[in-house]
Formats: structure tokens, C-alpha cells, sequence
């Protein structure tokens, strides 16, 4: 099937009439907003939200006392997002980073270009292009354009790409398409989140209530 051509500035006009700003990242502080887009891998927001909330009941959410807090309890207070091994190393690892060569200092971490700060986020275990992405735009303001499993469902559904396309195909495929704009990218990918929650769900889509629909290979 040959791809078509939508013009993603529509695509995000009518998602932003439809839905208005998102205001994202959930979060109160940068810090926080990291936690979280490691907590949300692979579960719901929901969960992550039950997790924050103990983090934050037990004052944690820093990086010197999450670095200092024992791996056990940490374990107990995110169990609710599931794979709470992986994630509380990788938080562990994380703040032990923060706190060690960036002296507990979080815009030092974030500070550089894109591409220092993503690569810095890569290298980190537990930390994949999505998490990574996720934490480039939305603790360090910069921006780039995040992919996930939303982006590829509704992407592929409106015929812009193949349903197997990788996650750096889709993420280049945005930006080569869009002004290299940190709040267009923000709004972006919280605005296609909310369409994934609304109409374009996995199974049985609400194509007939969808703003794109018109527009959709899938509802046609
Ligand atoms: S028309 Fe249907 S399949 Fe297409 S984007 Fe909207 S909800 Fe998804």
C-alpha cells in the first residue's frame, strides 16, 4: 500500500481544537518528571501515579535520598508499577549518577545539546529511545519528537507509515516534517496520547467520533 500524505500540522491543529493543551508533564519538579517517564514503561499512568504518590509520602523524590534510600524499600514504594526490580535499579542508578558526577544537580545532567543529552540518557541501563526522548523534551526542554506505542497505532491507522516501522523511522519521519519547536513537540505527542485514550484504541476505535477520521485510511 503506497503511503499517504497528511500534512501532520493538520493532524495536530485538529487534535489540538478537538482536545485543547494537555499541559504536560504531570510532574512537580524535573526530577520528578524523570521518575515517572521510568515508572511508566510498560504499565499505566495510573499505576505510576500510585508510586509517585509513596515516593512522595516517604519524601524521596530527590536524587540524594533516593540514592540514599535502601534498594528493598524502594522496590516496596514503586511495586505498583510493576517490574519494580528493573525500575529501581535504573533509579538507582540514575540519582547515583545525578548525585555523583553532576553533584546532585539536575540542570547540569540536562545541560547541552540534543544530542549529549539524549546520548547521556542512552547510556544510562534502563533507559531506552522513548524514555530517553520523553525526558529530552520534557525535563530538558528540548526538542524532539517522542514515539510510542500510541504514535505508531494512529500513525499506521491513517496510512503515514507501516505498522512494523522502527522507532527512529517514525521519530524522523515527525521531524523532518515539523518545525524543530520544543512546545509543538510537547503538545504533539500529549495530544496523540489523548487520541489513543479517546477514539484510536486498539481495539473496536471510535473512528466516527475521531477528528481525523476524514483524513483516516483505517475508518475509510
Ligand atoms: S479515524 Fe479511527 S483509526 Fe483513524 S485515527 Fe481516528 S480513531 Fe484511529
Amino acid at each position: 500500500m503506497e503511503p499517504v500524505v497528511i500534512p501532520l500540522r493538520t493532524v495536530f491543529d485538529r487534535l489540538l481544537k478537538r482536545f485543547g493543551p494537555q499541559s504536560w508533564w504531570p510532574a512537580d519538579d524535573r526530577f520528578e518528571m524523570m521518575v515517572g517517564a521510568v515508572l511508566t514503561q510498560n504499565t499505566a499512568w495510573r499505576n505510576v501515579e500510585r508510586s509517585l504518590a509513596a515516593l512522595r509520602q516517604a519524601g524521596v523524590l530527590t536524587p540524594r535520598a533516593l540514592w540514599c534510600l535502601p534498594e528493598p524499600e524502594l522496590q516496596t514504594l514503586i511495586r505498583s508499577s510493576g517490574f519494580f526490580q528493573r525500575k529501581s535499579q535504573c533509579l538507582k542508578n540514575l540519582a547515583r549518577v545525578i548525585c555523583g558526577p553532576y553533584r546532585g544537580r539536575i540542570d547540569a545532567f540536562l545541560a547541552g545539546d540534543l544530542l549529549a543529552v539524549r546520548r547521556r540518557l542512552l547510556d544510562q541501563p534502563g533507559i531506552g529511545p522513548e524514555t530517553a526522548d520523553c525526558i529530552v523534551l520534557y525535563a530538558a526542554n528540548l526538542p524532539i519528537f517522542v514515539v510510542d506505542a500510541y504514535t505508531r497505532r494512529i500513525f499506521s491507522r491513517l496510512g503515514l507509515l507501516d505498522a512494523q516501522a522502527s522507532y527512529d523511522t517514525i521519530q524522523q519521519y515527525a521531524m523532518r516534517r515539523l518545525p524543530a519547536d520544543h512546545a509543538l513537540f510537547n503538545e504533539f505527542h500529549a495530544l496523540l496520547v489523548a487520541l489513543a485514550k479517546d477514539c484510536c484504541r486498539s481495539r473496536n476505535p471510535l473512528c466516527e467520533s475521531c477528528p481525523l477520521s476524514d483524513l483516516c485510511s483505517f475508518s475509510s
